[in-house]
């Protein structure tokens, strides 16, 4: 049963170190939050979880780590500087603040009801920045809202240096920021967050199909690598297009207050490619982009055997990686009842998530034969490279099992006086509390099967 209020998974993440309120102890800043020592855990395992499907299990996708600050003109030919700036309402009576584009009915305040709204405003997503030691303070760069954009403006330098034809893709992880009205729901909508994005290069005529493999590979993700069940998942399709795209689904989860957006798979035909493009003219351009006077390259592709130049259409997955882990937290998240008035707390993650992969326990912490050889096992497992190991010295087993449950630790290594004469320790599985001898020897080859389920 995963988390029936977003609240458990708050008070949890709190509890054990996964996400804090950012800049807490001045009174917070709203819409950043800060990981903590199992959250940047969980989050570079999804993070690792994701590449590892999108890049180093396929022969067509490249990486890239573009900077965060970029040149303005990026800006101003992908659209975001000028026409896409959001439409904001405001509610009179509540003093709301809503995005016209998500509103229910635009003409109702979605929080009072009210239809006392001011005249929509736009008003600007992206963060300014004043760049230079001898800056005036004036906006001069932005911080990127989306990796995407800069993923465009480098497809020549990695179509260049790579043996890559179409169609290809090339992928980003990283920070993103906007200047959301209203930041919510804990991690769901933050002003600083992050995206794992990929741009997928193909053939106008090809778009279609490619949209739907993504669509499917993509949810495919989600239940297989995340562990999310299928019922929990559902497809959307975009009721509004923007103005540039043939085709736009959300992947949805069912977090505990109704299905929302978790992750994007849209057919963004040859706007962006088009619009940082130089030379517009040359091409047969079909989304329309503004007219580009600063670009320096030609952002299209030479097919080899026919001989054509053309702009590549995109296929875009656009995730939000602390969203991400947001929903993996609340499926896993469960309370069971052990009877007899006991209970326990238990994050029930695919194994390889796990922020800790092993904790090992010597039972008696004042017995140096039984901490040396646990000491012994831990570097055995550090040795594994599989992630965090821990060592657990503080004595008192019932509250590390507790402490380990709630943290998604698949599994315990107790050290106890039997295990100085047999070599054999107890393996104490965490999500059905199974206990099992096994011998020291077979300790790591056992904890590679467990990750890998
Ligand atoms: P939304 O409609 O929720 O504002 P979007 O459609 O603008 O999102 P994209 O620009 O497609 O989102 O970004 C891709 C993904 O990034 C989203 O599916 C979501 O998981 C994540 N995301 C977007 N905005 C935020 C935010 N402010 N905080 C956290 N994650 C976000």
């Amino acid at each position: 049963m995963p988390a029936k209020n977003v609240n458990d998974v708050i008070a949890l993440s709190k509890r054990r170190g996964f996400i804090f309120a950012g800049s807490e102890i001045y009174g917070g800043m709203p819409g950043t939050y800060d990981y903590g020592p199992y959250g940047v855990e969980l989050m570079k395992n999804i993070r690792n979880a994701w590449w590892n499907t999108m890049v180093y299990m396929r022969d067509d996708i490249e990486g890239l780590d573009a900077s965060l600050i970029t040149n303005r003109l990026l800006w101003k030919y992908s659209g975001h500087e000028g026409g896409f700036s959001d439409q904001l309402v405001e509610c009179k009576k509540c003093g709301a603040r809503m995005r016209l584009d998500k509103m229910k009915d635009p003409k109702k305040c979605d929080a009072c009801g009210s239809s006392d709204l001011t005249e929509p405003r736009a008003y600007q997503l992206m963060m300014g920045l004043s760049v230079g030691a001898t800056a005036d303070g004036a906006i001069n760069a932005y911080l990127r809202p989306e990796t995407a954009t800069t993923t465009y403006t480098n497809f020549k330098n990695v179509l260049d240096s790579t043996p890559h034809k179409l169609p290809f893709g090339i992928v980003q992880i990283g920070k993103a920021f906007r200047n959301e009205i209203s930041p919510r729901g804990f991690v769901f909508r933050m002003r600083e967050f992050e995206q794992a994005e990929m741009q997928y290069f193909v053939n106008p005529k090809m778009d279609e199909k490619y949209f739907e493999e993504w669509k499917k590979n993509r949810m495919a993700w989600w239940i297989e690598v995340l562990g999310i069940p299928a019922n929990k998942l559902r497809f959307t399709p975009h009721e509004k297009l923007a103005h540039y795209a043939k085709a736009a689904v959300d992947i949805e989860y069912e977090f505990p207050d109704g299905f929302d957006e978790v992750e994007g798979v849209h057919n963004r035909q040859d706007f962006d490619l088009g619009s940082h493009t130089k030379a517009q003219n040359e091409f047969k351009i079909n989304a329309k982009p503004i007219e580009n006077k600063d670009s320096t390259t030609k952002l299209s592709y030479s097919d080899p055997q026919s001989g054509e130049n053309f702009i590549p259409y995109v296929i875009e997955t656009a995730m939000g990686v602390n969203r991400c882990m947001f929903a993996v937290m609340l499926q896993a998240y469960t309370d069971e009842d052990l009877g007899e008035g006991k209970s326990r707390t238990v994050l029930k993650l695919k194994p390889a998530l796990a922020p800790v992969k092993a904790a090992v326990i010597p039972l008696a912490r004042n017995v140096p034969e039984l901490v040396e050889l646990a000491e012994k096992i831990v570097n055995e497992l550090r040795g594994l490279g599989i992630g965090r190991i821990e060592m657990e010295n503080s004595g008192n087993i019932g509250k590390n099992y507790r402490r380990h449950d709630e943290i998604g630790t698949p599994v315990c290594i107790t050290v106890d006086h039997q295990s100085l004469e047999d070599k054999m320790v107890t393996l104490r599985h965490r999500d059905d509390m199974s206990q099992e001898r096994v011998k020291i020897s077979d300790i790591p080859s056992k904890l590679l099967e467990i990750i890998r389920k």
